[in-house]
């Protein structure tokens, strides 16, 4: 005879994105908008393989752009592609 027992694991839900500049929620009405950014530094770089992932709230990639695009690239970034869903 088997006996069951019923166990509550515990599970975990997304509750905020926060932009790693500024530390405000990138929540809005319903959804997130946020950028995320992720830098990968192979074997031999100065970074020795270490892995960067950023999430950005729309104004610090503001300013993140305006610095890209006042320093060294002209006419912006962008891939033209629909973002990927954030659940
Ligand atoms: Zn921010």
């Amino acid at each position: 005879m088997r006996k069951y027992e019923e166990v509550v694991k515990p599970t975990q839900s997304l509750a905020d994105i926060t932009c790693d500049k500024c530390g405000n929620s990138c929540r809005r009405d319903l959804n997130y908008e946020f950028a995320n950014m992720t830098a990968y530094w192979g074997y031999g770089s100065r970074k020795d393989e270490q892995v960067f992932d950023l999430d950005l709230c729309e104004d610090c990639f503001d300013i993140f752009m305006g610095w890209i695009n006042g320093g060294c690239l002209r006419g912006g970034i962008s891939t033209g592609r629909e973002p990927s869903s954030t659940t």
